[in-house]
């Protein structure tokens, strides 16, 4: 049986002859394809403006930059997310601060929210986790009463929306990753985007060490000078990658459906065949963008552990994985900002049981049954004959 990985790109020939025309064109890099790109998502995302950066990571640190969190300002995060998250708040001496989630679907939990804010809270970065959109008619609802910034890390998202609105619409600015397992992929690859032309510049700027191109622009063209009027990065995307970019956007809805067809299927095989391995909830009011597919699994109850049952399935060809690990215990948190067990007491108890299957667009329906099928076996006690 060939391994099947949780996750992994879906490259066509189409892809292929899109990368090798920019390849051979004038610019690699700053040139047409990065605007294209930029405004194409924007497009789908229901937001003005596109920043294109080098990765998702990348997209976050310029967010948290072009709101100027600094030392003395705290960003509320959920600790069930990759780390980038966090990490970007600390790129900018700012302290991040970790607010529960919801038992069912391990989304940002608002009422946690709410007793988290300071009077040095600055913004919310709410993530969509597995893919499903956050709560954000009332995180908007507490971001505008207490006079903060909410940014989305979409990274699992795109394609998705909430209430009929496009996620990408839903936040002051929100933020996308094209790594390879994400819903579309650029090789490496994140965006930023917001309908406030001044983040945006901000933004810009940034991701070009800090070169004030307005200046620029002023100057007759053919000019040499440039000023750098602040402390940026290289976090420039190559039009290679955006050209990728560009011709995987094409194929979003088809990627998202296929993957919603998967994940379905698996929930009613799961109902019959493993009902101890529980799915999270879905909310009607939202188009999933289904990047993971998660379930947790009492494992102590079905008198086993994660780790025999990961390595079991493992061995039989299947790719799982966990996300995540809770931000807040990873040795950097507990040493810098003093977290520790009891500090996200949901997300914690979450971890213990989740487990990430396979779900990406190459995968056949008989794949799905066969991962159905070997959980099934390997946690028999909660084997329904
Ligand atoms: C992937 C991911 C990131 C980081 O994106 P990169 O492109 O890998 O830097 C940030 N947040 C979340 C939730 C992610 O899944």
């Amino acid at each position: 049986m060939p391994f099947l990985p949780y996750g992994r790109q879906h490259i066509d020939d189409e892809d292929a002859r899109a990368v090798e025309e920019a390849l051979r064109s004038d610019y690699l890099t700053t040139g047409p394809r990065v605007a294209q790109f930029e405004s194409a998502v924007a497009g789908i995302a229901g937001a003005q403006y596109g920043v294109a950066v080098s990765n998702g990571t990348a997209a976050l640190h310029c967010a948290m930059h072009a709101l100027d969190i600094g030392p003395g300002d705290e960003v509320i995060v959920p600790p069930m997310t990759f780390a980038a998250t966090a990490n970007c708040v600390l790129y900018q001496g700012g302290r991040p601060v970790f607010a529960d989630v919801c038992e069912d679907t391990l989304l940002l939990d608002v009422t946690n929210v709410r007793k988290r804010i300071t009077s040095r809270t600055r913004a919310i970065i709410v993530v969509d986790y597995a893919g499903q959109p956050a709560d954000y008619a009332d995180l908007g609802a507490l971001a505008h009463d207490h006079g903060l910034t909410l940014v989305a890390d979409a990274c699992h998202s795109l394609g998705g929306s909430y209430r009929g609105r496009p996620v990408g619409s839903l936040a002051d600015m929100t933020v996308f990753s094209f790594h390879p397992v994400k819903p579309i992929t650029s090789g490496e690859g994140g965006m930023i985007v917001t309908d406030e032309a001044s983040l945006a510049e901000r933004m810009r700027r940034f991701r070009n060490h800090g070169i004030d191109t307005d200046f620029r622009q002023r100057e007759s063209s053919g000019s040499w000078e440039y000023a750098v009027v602040e402390l940026g990065y290289n976090y420039r995307l190559t039009d290679i990658q955006c050209a990728l970019g560009l011709s995987q956007l094409r194929k979003l809805d088809s990627f998202r459906q296929k993957r919603e067809v998967l994940a379905r299927y698996y929930l009613d095989l799961l109902l019959v065949r493993a009902p101890a391995v529980r799915p999270l909830f879905l909310h009607d009011d939202r188009v999933h963008g289904w990047h993971l597919f998660m379930v947790r699994i009492d494992y102590s109850g079905l008198g086993t552990d994660r780790a025999t049952v990961f390595k079991a399935l493992r061995a039989r060809g299947i790719g799982v994985n966990v996300h995540y690990a809770p931000v807040h215990l990873h040795p950097l948190y507990r040493e810098r900002l003093g977290t520790s067990e009891g500090t996200c007491p949901v997300a914690e108890a979450a971890y213990k049981e989740l487990l990430t299957l396979p779900l990406h667009v190459g995968m056949e329906m008989r794949d799905v049954e066969r991962v159905v099928d070997t959980l099934g076996d390997i946690t028999c006690n909660c084997r329904r004959e």
